[in-house]
């Protein structure tokens, strides 16, 4: 059989059970309108959660960038591609995340793989939760770590796995854990994760990516938020979210950054973000810090929309920006995102592997600057369908 038939068998496969997918051609992606096939569609999927990818301010400050200098560094971080406005930036970021240091990384994918990857040896045990990002899992894959997966937030199995890793007599322990899950909307338990982590003298990463902005009184994230961010080993984080720009992070005490400077190969091995780039990240470390406003909005429509769906009798998972309806089979929720583009509503179908199987959801995500009538039409029609559809 030649590769292209066993490809083509395996794509058949794919499309008979409702795993089909494909690369839309999208404009005005991130704005609360955008256009697809020629029409204005009401934007519920993006993660721009509070309208700062497309905020003047942001963009001004792109193009005040010298460009005529470089389009590019050229250059890795420790060879040539650290320059003054990539040390400022660090520092505003550890700043924002109350911690001695940060370390700015491609996005965040690259960042987890390579911040795992450093960290773990194979006389360790990491613990992570089961609904962790892919990007989390592959790091751990990347080592020889004894990997725990405990049950999504369930704090009862973290303990027993804890005590298990222990008596496998690992020499370090890791807990890992999203803070805002990104395709459940719920938070992680972290006042009781840190106390497991106390008591069985473990360490803690915490991946904010959908918290960064979002949460905290100047947008610091959830354990910020929480007055927990002093009991975090590590912070991780992107900017391609709330931040609305590119590139991520990994904050914390100078001993891990540092570590993290000698060994993380995705640091190490890949070229500096282009200059143009720091300099959005640092205005849009600016705007979220002076973003009570946005934060307070989105949180209102974000309570009214998972508020009128829930009593719609929709299965709403989550208590956050993220609002997933969770409608099962992953046919009838491909169905229900084409009804919804139907009615000019982007609501995308996560399907598996994404999610569990049987769980597939439409994810949607509120921005702050949806219009509030627009945010009322869509519960409206979103409930019809729900009738429409047996999905309620
Ligand atoms: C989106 C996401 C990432 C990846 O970040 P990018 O900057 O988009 O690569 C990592 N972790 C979590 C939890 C995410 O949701």
């Amino acid at each position: 059989m030649t590769w292209e038939n066993s490809l083509t068998t395996k794509l058949t496969n794919l499309h008979s059970i409702g795993l089909q997918r494909n690369l839309r051609i999208i404009n005005d992606a991130t704005k609360p309108f955008l256009l697809y096939n020629g029409k204005k569609i009401l934007n519920l999927s993006s993660n721009n959660y509070l309208g700062l990818a497309h905020h003047a301010d942001i963009i001004q400050c792109i193009r005040d960038t010298n460009i005529e200098a470089a389009a590019g560094m050229a250059s890795s971080r420790l060879v040539l591609g650290h320059d003054e406005k990539t040390a400022q930036l660090e520092k505003k970021v550890a700043h924002q995340k109350n911690t001695e240091s940060s370390l700015l990384f491609s996005n965040g994918y690259m960042m987890n793989i390579g911040v795992l990857s450093s960290l773990l040896e194979p006389t360790d045990a990491v613990l992570s939760d089961q609904y962790n990002h892919a990007s989390i899992v592959d790091g751990i894959r990347l080592t020889k770590a004894h990997h725990f997966r405990y049950r999504h937030n369930n704090m009862d199995h973290l303990e027993a796995l804890l005590k298990k890793a222990t008596q496998r007599g690992v020499k370090r322990k890791l807990i890992v854990t999203e803070t805002v899950f990104s395709m459940d909307g719920d938070i992680a338990p972290l006042h009781d994760i840190i106390y497991l982590k106390n008591k069985y003298h473990a360490a803690l990463i915490t991946d904010d990516a959908h918290g960064d902005g979002v949460f905290g009184s100047s947008g610091e994230g959830v354990t910020h938020h929480l007055g927990l961010e002093q009991e975090v080993d590590l912070h991780l984080g992107t900017f391609s979210k709330a931040y609305g720009v590119y590139g991520a992070y990994a904050a914390g005490k100078r001993e891990w950054i540092n570590y993290l400077i000698h060994t993380c190969r995705s640091l190490i091995y890949t070229t500096a973000l282009p200059p143009y780039v720091v300099r959005g990240i640092s205005k849009a470390v600016d705007l979220v810090q002076r973003g009570a406003h946005l934060r307070t909005i989105l949180e209102k429509k974000s309570d009214y929309f998972r508020s009128r769906l829930n009593q719609a009798g929709f299965h709403i998972k989550g208590t956050t920006q993220v609002i997933p309806i969770v409608i099962g089979n992953e046919k009838t929720t491909l169905d229900f995102s084409k009804r919804l583009l139907d009615e000019n509503i982007m609501g995308v179908a996560i399907r598996p592997p994404t999610v569990p199987i049987g769980e597939s959801r439409i994810r949607f995500t509120l921005m702050a600057d949806i219009p509030w009538e627009e945010v009322k039409r869509a519960v409206t029609i979103i409930t019809m369908l729900g009738k429409e559809m047996d999905v309620i």
